[in-house]
């Protein structure tokens, strides 16, 4: 079965086509990320109305791709090809939500395909599914980690979810920008700039001197609040270099998610964690959570770099192992969408 997705739930604009939820056979993605950086954050307004101006031409280069890759002759052969429309349909920016559904409706108007509704949140999952050779084995313990979100899920199967937990307050992503933006390094999406002082830190030189929130807590909830306060403080301070602050602070966020991933793990009696959202592209998460699953023999999946941020290609491949299409007028957009809506 192929499947075009399209997502479009901030500033991205993508759409793939994925055969059978594993196999891509062509994407696109248009982003106005560097747009942002200027006014330090996403205009809402600004991103839907790139949206608009990008979501046809990156249509028709995934078409185009999908053509190539096929060795078909025109783009009505492709259409054919295609057995389902998939869109994101929250949470997210819902100006810039409602450009992919209309569009993704528009489509399964004209071409006559079902129209499957994908959550962004449950997409990201789906990172872990494609271009993965490997069975992932349920029930799995997944952590999503993202500038927006940081939730504990228990996937006891496709289309069974259960949230177990997320953050009280700042999402993990959220506080490493932040962190960036007090430290001077980048205005708007600077996390992975943090990291990559953390990773020039030869000495920890205030080592332990964060907090590690909520850690030995009895419960599967975060906060990042405090601890990207506290670290406010550690610069104030003057004392210490960039290196360590950075280095310390990505140590304390990455023990949190760590450790409570692997309880959730442990209790729910999981046989496999996964993780999903920008932030599973931490190289220092990526390390530690590899070495913990392996010390306490659950298998881990983490999705390629690509996979990671804001794509099409898992909206595609999430549509597939939970095909539930709806009809055009029940399909909303809808930014407030949890992941057990
Ligand atoms: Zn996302």
């Amino acid at each position: 079965m192929n499947i075009l997705a399209i997502e479009s739930s901030c500033d991205e604009t993508a759409c793939a086509i994925v055969e059978d939820g594993k196999k891509l056979i062509s994407e696109t993605i248009a982003s106005t990320m560097e747009m942002h950086v200027a006014t330090g954050g996403v205009v809402p307004e600004i991103a839907a109305r790139k949206q608009l101006e990008f979501i046809i031409p990156v249509i028709n280069e995934t078409l185009e791709k999908a053509q190539k890759f096929w060795g078909l002759d025109n783009s009505e052969q492709v259409i054919q090809k295609i057995d389902a429309i998939a869109v994101t349909v929250g949470p997210g920016l819902i100006g810039s939500l409602l450009v992919g559904v209309e569009s993704a409706k528009a489509l399964a108007l004209a071409w006559k395909k079902p129209l499957v509704p994908v959550n962004h949140l449950v997409g990201h999952i789906y990172g872990n599914f494609v271009e993965n050779p490997k069975d992932i084995e349920f029930p799995a313990l997944v952590l999503i980690v993202s500038g927006g979100h940081t939730d504990l899920v228990l996937m006891k199967n496709h289309s069974q979810l259960e949230y177990l937990g997320g953050t009280l307050d700042d999402a993990a992503g959220e506080a490493f920008d932040k962190v960036a933006r007090m430290l001077g390094l980048k205005a708007y999406l600077g996390g992975p700039e943090v990291s990559k002082k953390a990773s020039e830190c030869k000495i920890n030189h205030c080592e332990n001197l964060l907090p590690r929130p909520l850690i030995d807590e009895n419960n599967f909830d975060f906060s990042f609040s405090g601890l990207k306060s506290a670290t406010k403080r550690l610069i104030e301070m003057n004392k210490y270099d960039t290196e360590s602050i950075c280095k310390e602070f990505e140590n304390a966020v990455v023990e949190v998610l760590v450790k409570k991933t692997i309880k959730a793990a442990k209790h729910t009696n999981a046989k496999t964690i996964l993780l999903g959202g920008g932030v599973s592209a931490n190289k220092h998460l990526r390390e530690k959570i590899a070495k913990e699953s392996d010390n306490q023999g659950f298998n881990l999946h983490i999705p390629p770099l690509n996979l990671c941020t804001d794509n099409a290609i898992y909206i595609a491949s999430a549509a597939y192992f939970n095909y539930k299409p709806q009809s055009l007028k029940e399909i909303k957009a809808d930014s407030s969408l949890g992941i057990m809506d």
